[in-house]
């Protein structure tokens, strides 16, 4: 069977140079659909990865808006783009203690990696997309769902797309880029229709920033380094940075309530990771260095903590997610 770069570079010829959205689209289709990428033997990690302590977080401020929601019936735990399932384990472990209860509602599109989902969480649910989740209030998760989702490119007026450059791949325009991505504003207004809808809260964290701004923020990452993204297309994990000030108008527009995003940091140490960092290390003295370690990690401005931001949205009615606001 040919190569994905070989397909890419025979479409291109049939069809012209294609636009930036759509090779990401099919890099990352092929990517996440032939392998599970996570961890140290992989090409990146995640938060849920470095620690248990990320899940906990999650699941205990979903588990509190649950609480003062009322405790509505019928809601079920969802998340996009699981990955291995580790955050939905740490998360649901969390929420069990609160008294919730639910199977795992999961919006994967991969084979692969809805194979390493099943071994983790007993019961769980596949769904192809948002719109397929059950009609009920969902609290819903997504960590480095969004960066995967293919953004569009402009220099200027025109589209930047892909061209057959000899053996390889090259961009039509370079100059001054701005990004936008209609799959991102569908993905986070499909959430915030369902909220509205039917109750519930989503917290979405990626990494990317608050206000938008231009600038190419489209990069390939392999076996823990940054690579060209025209090199190897569908064997490098593609992302780019997530406009949280765009995805906050989609949400809006679809009648559900959001709040400004907040760094990462700031964030977990506001639900109280560094307690459950003093528990863990209680309890486990000789793993003071790795929960440490993976603290820093999480939080600190020259790791994951000042570039990775949350974002909540709550369908109206619903308590905000705590973290946020005044
Ligand atoms: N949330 C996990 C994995 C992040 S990697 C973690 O934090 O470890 C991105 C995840 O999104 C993978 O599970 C990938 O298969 C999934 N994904 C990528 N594009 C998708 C799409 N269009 N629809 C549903 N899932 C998608």
């Amino acid at each position: 069977m040919p190569s994905l770069a070989d397909r890419l570079r025979e479409r291109i010829r049939s069809e012209g140079p294609i636009s930036v959205e759509a090779y990401m689209a099919a890099c990352n289709a092929h990517y996440y659909a032939t392998r599970d990428p996570l961890g140290a033997a992989g090409d990146f990690t995640t938060a849920p990865e470095i620690s248990q302590m990320f899940g906990e977080m999650v699941g205990a401020c979903l588990a509190d808006c649950w609480r003062r929601a009322g405790t509505p019936p019928g809601a079920i735990y969802a998340e996009l783009g699981p990955g291995r399932g580790t955050l939905a384990a740490d998360a649901l472990r969390v929420m069990g203690k609160a008294g919730f209860q639910s199977a795992a509602h999961l919006v994967e599109t991969s084979t692969a990696l809805r194979q390493a989902q099943g071994e983790r969480l007993e019961g769980a649910r596949w769904h192809d997309r948002i719109e397929d989740l059950p009609p009920v209030p969902l609290l819903l998760a997504a960590n480095e769902f969004l960066d995967a989702l293919p953004l569009r490119q402009w220099v200027g007026d025109e589209e930047r797309r892909i061209a057959v450059d000899g053996e390889g791949l090259r961009f039509t325009v370079d100059g001054e880029v701005r990004e936008d991505s209609p799959a991102r504003d569908e993905a986070v207004a499909a959430i915030g229709r369902h909220l509205a809808r039917h109750g519930g809260v989503a917290v979405i964290v990626d990494y990317g920033h608050a206000l938008s701004a231009p600038g190419d923020t489209l990069q390939a990452v392999k076996r823990h380094q940054f690579a060209d993204p025209l090199i190897d297309p569908g064997e490098q994990d593609l992302t780019a940075h997530v406009d949280f000030e765009a995805a906050g108008r989609a949400v809006k527009a679809a009648g559900a309530l959001v709040s400004d995003p907040v760094t990462q940091g700031n964030w977990l140490r506001c639900l109280g990771i560094e307690q459950r960092a003093q528990s863990l290390i209680a309890s486990n003295p000789d793993k003071r260095h790795d929960v440490e370690q993976a603290l820093h990690r999480l939080c600190d401005r020259d790791e994951m903590g000042e570039l990775f931001k949350v974002m909540a949205i709550r369908a109206p009615g619903w308590p905000e997610p705590a973290g946020f606001g005044a």
